[in-house]
């Protein structure tokens, strides 16, 4: 499967069969300025940046991923999202460490349970690259924080005396990084739990290492089915053809397929662009779950977007594609308040009427529409 523009020299003599083993492109990945001054063309600010983030925040770019980006265009969407910018060391006094206060609504550790119903489970903090806008920094890339096996049996525990909670989110890090074995263990287990009706696994690795997709996982996630699976592609360029047969694998193997986007300044912050990914995203079974506004966290101001952007975004796509392809515009609020949605303005009007208030709606063509709004002590 030769998908690739063109593949960096610097994997000239990888075979095929190395380059579709992911094993290979974990033990290849991208980590030193070296290295990555070999496959793209560095500017001195992406040079400095790098000698400086990595003591915060690795770096690590899967071969694949790297091969996905363009050498010479310095605003490359995928490049910035793997390649530490200038940015990435400016500090603001309202960032934080830990914007979702995900730390201290830890029943016991590796577990934030903040809704009734559901709980995250951190399994892992590793992943194949280390997207530069992560809000997880702060554990995400640090092996000293991993989760250890008696972590992990703790958390179970935790579920299984908790029957309050429906819904589990396996998460990190990329609980794909366990091993098949590791992850089937954990979604057996959890199946095992009879209030847990919902099993979901938020997971990069579709796009960053979509050869971590192979029919022996398939069979694993197949078992535990139906799994929701929440990915998170940025970008239309990411949907190689790897990653579109990762997806396609991950339907047969009974998963449902959801998208949670970031919003981010330089990668996707267009309508249009937006348009084009869902769309793309529909068509492989993979339905825009979350538009997500870039989080308070540190080093990635950078990214973040005016709200008014998300929200200009959200009224180009309602009406230009099925409501399939409209996901929910969330902000997570800043220490641990939870999601809420942003939805446009769509009320124009409201003026008192004979039956009840009209309202007047604008709809996604700009065209006004009067609605009466009858009271409910009216009615009868
Ligand atoms: C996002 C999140 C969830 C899942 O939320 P959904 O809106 O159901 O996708 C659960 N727990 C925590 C702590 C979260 O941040
Ligand atoms: S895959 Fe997710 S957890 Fe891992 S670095 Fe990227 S955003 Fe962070």
């Amino acid at each position: 499967m030769a998908s690739y523009v063109r593949r960096p020299a610097l994997f000239a003599n990888a075979s095929e069969a190395d380059w579709s083993d992911w094993h290979w492109q974990q033990q290849n990945r991208i980590r030193t300025l070296e290295e990555l001054s070999q496959i793209i063309v560095l500017s001195a600010g992406e040079r400095e940046a790098f000698t400086q983030s990595s003591e915060r925040f690795r770096v690590a770019i899967t071969p694949h991923y790297a091969a996905l980006m363009q050498a010479d265009n310095a605003r490359c969407p995928l490049r910035l999202q793997a390649v530490p910018q200038p940015g990435e060391l400016v500090t603001y006094p309202f960032e934080m460490r830990d914007p979702l206060a995900e730390e201290s609504h830890m029943p016991v550790a590796g577990i934030t349970h903040r809704y009734p119903d559901r709980v995250l489970f951190y399994v892992s903090h590793n992943c194949p690259m280390y997207c530069r806008h992560c809000t997880r920094k702060r554990k995400v890339s640090d092996p000293t924080t991993a989760a250890a096996r008696a972590q992990l049996e703790a958390g179970l525990a935790y579920i299984r005396n908790t029957p309050t909670v429906r819904d589990v989110l396996i998460s990190g890090g990329d609980p794909l990084t366990l091993s098949d074995e590791r992850l089937g263990y954990l979604l057996r287990e959890l199946r095992a739990i009879e209030h847990v009706e919902v099993l979901r696994v938020g997971t990069r690795n579709p796009v960053t290492l979509p050869q971590r997709v192979t029919p022996e996982l398939c069979a694993v996630l197949h078992q535990a089915r139906p799994v929701y699976l929440h990915t998170h592609f940025n970008h239309p360029n990411e949907l190689s053809p790897e990653s579109i047969t990762a997806l396609a694998m991950l339907l047969d193997a009974g998963c449902v397929l959801g998208n949670q986007m970031v919003l981010l300044r330089g990668v996707n912050d267009d309508a249009e662009l937006v348009l084009r990914l869902n769309r793309a995203l529909l068509s492989h079974g993979c339905r825009p779950y979350y538009m997500l506004q870039c989080d308070m966290a540190e080093g990635i101001t950078h990214f973040r977007t005016p709200l008014n952007t998300g929200l200009a975004i959200m009224d180009h796509l309602r009406g230009r594609i099925g409501g399939m392809g409209v996901p929910d515009f969330v902000v997570d609020l800043p220490g641990g308040g939870g999601k809420i949605e942003l939805v446009p303005e769509y009320v124009s009007d409201r003026r008192p009427g004979e039956h009840g208030e009209i309202v007047t709606f604008r709809n996604w063509a700009g065209e006004c529409f009067e609605f009466v709004d009858v009271d409910a002590s009216n009615t009868d």
